[in-house]
């Protein structure tokens, strides 16, 4: 089994006539590859699981590249990407291609197949995966590559090639997609061992003659195009970074010749020393731009100038969200491009690869026909391209336009959209600053005269392990299939199991364990107004795991308390207090699709009202402690420095508009759930929560470097002190010892001792060993100090 998928075994009769559809100026930068119904995750993972074998795995990918090629060639498109399939990641993929397989893995050359790639992803029995990261500010994550100087590159895959001559074998001329050769180094970081000094970027000799290899397979297959992702263009990068691109291009330059080289670029615009780079490189025919995110490319093109001969690919839809294309405006600036450009150069794209859209709109059953009309997922996408290509060189076809511009207006105007109140109060925001009036020193004081807890209070993060009977329960009711009098009464249930689980184990903030959520983002979103949800609208995340962002289409409002209830039931088992549980709202925000026709703090302020009424209902309700959840608030950081502050700025505001109002002797915590945040430390602290949870287990010494580095920090705090990620049980000895490091650097009156993160992935028979290893350390620790 490989990658290459050259078993000819499920190859079809070539039935795609070209010329049938006459091809018009039109690009797609790359398309989801998870199939319209998942098809390729349950492959993969039943694959992985040993119930099928590699070669069901491999015709379940064969007939989704075999459709996705169709189904652009139908619409007419002239550049259909090839190699933007990938088993689990395309950074991965290209790590094989390169042989750049870290030695722990035991490769000894030849063609890399399933074994190596897949341990490479999930690692095995014996060995750890790669390390996965955030690609760019998406939610889709990559395998990052490690390097280092004693790395020997080989062409190790020929996948590429392969897929090129699958299409072409079909009937398909495609233009094939690597990821650039600078781009891949900047994306990777340094082996373990290897020096800090080393310049990952001095591995571009290295890794250059392989790329010329592929090349000139591609070049002998029959290709004329090629393309080259080199998404860090978009990045703030300093001179030797940008002339990394130079030199790559130049020494590129002879094999590419006799082939029509694109250079794309994603995800923001361009700036101005890069544009100049770009422009002008080597051997490069045709450079892509993002013409949605990046905001400012219009105006760059204008002033700099676009140079003469060269193909602009012009990004006008956009791939990262799911509204309909505004397919007049989109006009409108492709008109301006053609005046800079020439007729003859300008190609309609997307903004970036729809890998970050859902599959096909058609495969939702339960939107309105009204909301449905707004949006556009990869397969609409690919129609909007073709047919503004079309408006520019043969013919518009109105009723495509005119069915747009219907939609575009009712969704303008639609009353589900607008609601004058909630704006007005929104706005009304702006005004003030939005501060706690005592500081939080004293706060905590008062607190602790109401809450009286011991030094060191242990708490959890809000989830308790989720049984199969739960979802059952859940998915029941939401079926109809039990009374709601039914449904409350199992919650209810469960929630007593977990408080007086809570109590055995002599926790001293318990929560209810979120029976009732299956995901922290969409339960809130399904009892707010102006959010929608999708049945098959999955998004990959990373390798077989999908998202399911909610679509935020209107105004946002809380029509009635969301949580009150189930907060005051698990209250009323207990006189230990129970900890409300609340996501804020960047979070919803980050983990949703959001509006295009406002501007994204508008609806984070609006969120924020809505969360600022729960908390204080809770408030009322007799809930002292609120968490308040913002684990996606780092997510949303702006790629380019210049931006980081204002996003800050109003993400803060957002969070203290939900918890400012509250009265002193209400605790507010919250939760973040990423580890690299030593950057963004002084707003976190801005957020003047009383108690911050973060996690911390994976790199506790970053961490404590930032308190070490005498950072001012007055506040609550608790470094998770076990990482739930893992099935691991931490003894009572380790978690005393990193509570002991914490104690180091922080005041003993301050730290907190919790987990990681929520249970809810994890089984009770983990749990409960590992909770009361984290009591026990915490109530020794007590005694000592
Ligand atoms: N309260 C949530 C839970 O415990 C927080 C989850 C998260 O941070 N991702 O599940
Ligand atoms: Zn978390």
């Amino acid at each position: 089994p490989s990658l290459l998928n050259l078993s000819h075994r499920h190859r079809r009769p070539s039935f795609i006539q070209m010329g049938r559809v006459r091809a018009v100026a039109s690009h797609i930068v790359g398309y989801p590859r998870i199939g319209p119904r998942r098809e390729l995750k349950f492959a993969l993972e039943s694959f992985w699981d040993g119930r099928s074998s590699a070669e069901d795995l491999e015709k379940v990918a064969n007939d989704l590249r075999l459709s996705v090629w169709k189904q652009m060639a139908d619409a007419g498109t002239k550049f259909i990407p090839s190699n933007t399939f990938s088993y689990y990641d395309h950074i991965l993929d290209t790590t094989s291609m390169l042989g750049a397989v870290p030695h722990r893995y035991g490769w000894t050359g030849g063609e890399i197949g399933f074994d190596v790639y897949f341990s490479m992803a999930r690692g095995n029995a014996t060995l750890r995966a790669m390390e996965m990261t955030k690609w760019f500010d998406t939610n889709y994550h990559y395998i990052v590559p490690e390097l280092g100087p004693d790395l020997k590159f080989s062409y190790a895959s020929h996948k590429t090639v392969a897929e090129y001559k699958e299409a072409k074998e079909l009937g398909i001329e495609t233009i094939p997609v690597l990821i650039g050769p600078v781009s891949y180094l900047l994306l990777s970081k340094l082996a373990e061992g290897v020096e800090i000094s080393f310049s990952l970027l001095s591995l571009l000799q290295k890794i250059i003659p392989v790329y010329k290899e592929v090349v000139s397979e591609l070049k002998a297959a029959g290709a004329t195009w090629v393309q080259f992702d080199e998404p860090t263009l978009v990045l703030d990068l300093d001179s030797d970074q940008l002339k990394a691109f130079t030199d790559a291009y130049t020494q590129l330059e002879e094999s590419l010749h006799g082939l029509n080289v694109l250079v794309e670029t994603y995800f923001a615009d361009v700036p101005s020393d890069a544009y100049r780079v770009v422009t002008g490189l080597r051997g490069v025919s045709a450079i892509g731009f993002d013409l949605v995110h990046g905001e400012k490319t219009l105006k760059l093109i204008q002033n700099l100038g676009f140079p003469p001969n060269k193909y602009l690919f012009a990004g006008v839809v956009d791939g990262r969200n799911i509204w309909a294309n505004d397919l007049s405006a989109s006009l409108r600036t492709l008109k301006t491009l053609e005046g800079i450009a020439g007729k003859e150069k300008l190609v309609v794209s997307t903004s970036c690869s729809l890998l970050h859209t859902p599959v096909d709109l058609v495969n939702e059953t339960k939107l309105d026909s009204e909301i449905k009309s707004w949006l556009a997922f990869a397969a609409q996408k690919i129609m909007e391209v073709n047919e503004l290509a079309k408006a520019l060189r043969v013919e518009k076809n109105e009723a495509f336009f005119s069915a747009n511009a219907v939609a575009q207006a009712s969704r303008k105007s639609s009353p589900r959209v607008n609601d004058k109140a909630v704006q007005e109060a929104a706005s009304a925001l702006m005004g003030s600053d939005h501060q706690r009036p005592t500081p939080v020193t004293s706060r905590l004081d008062a607190q602790q005269k109401k809450l009286n807890l011991p030094i060191l209070p242990t708490t959890t993060i809000g989830s308790f392990p989720q049984t199969m009977d739960l979802r059952r329960i859940r998915r029941e009711y939401k079926e109809s299939k039990i009374s709601e009098a039914e449904y409350v009464k199992a919650i209810k249930e469960e929630i007593s199991k977990v408080v007086q689980f809570q109590e055995e184990l002599d926790i001293d903030v318990l929560v209810h364990g979120e029976p009732e959520r299956n995901d922290m983002v969409e339960y809130f979103g399904e009892q707010l107004k102006g959010f929608a949800f999708t049945v098959n609208g999955w998004v990959q995340s990373y390798g077989s795991r999908c998202v399911k962002p909610p679509i935020i289409y209107g105004d946002v409002s809380r029509p009635k308390p969301m949580t009150v209830f189930w907060s005051t039931a698990a209250q009323s088992m207990t006189t230990r207090p129970i900890k409300g549980m609340l996501t804020g709202p960047v979070t919803i925000l980050n983990w949703s699709f959001v509006r295009n026709d406002r501007l994204r703090f508008e609806t984070c302020y609006q969120i924020a009202l809505a969360m600022k009424n729960e908390v204080e209902d809770l408030e009322a309700a007799g809930i002292s402690v609120i968490q308040i959840d913002e684990a996606a608030l780092r997510e949303g950081l702006p790629l380019r420095k210049s931006e980081q502050a204002f996003y800050l700025d109003w993400a803060v505001h957002a969070f203290r508009i939900t918890s400012c109002y509250v009265k002193d002797t209400t605790q507010i915590h919250t939760h973040m759930c990423y580890s690299n945040f030593n950057d963004i430390i002084h707003s976190i602290i801005d957020m003047d929560a009383d108690v911050v949870t973060i996690e911390n287990s994976r790199s506790a010494e970053k961490l404590l470097s930032v308190f070490r580095e005498g950072v001012r920090y007055h506040a609550g705090i608790g470094p998770g002190v076990y990482d739930i990620h893992s099935p691991r049980i931490p003894s009572t000895e380790e978690i005393g010892d990193s509570i002991n490091k914490m104690l180091a650097v922080l005041e003993k009156n301050v730290l907190w001792v919790n987990p990681d993160c929520g249970l809810k992935t994890r089984k009770f028979s983990e749990v409960k060993p590992a909770l009361a290893n984290m009591v026990a350390a915490a109530q020794l620790l007590r005694t000592q100090l």
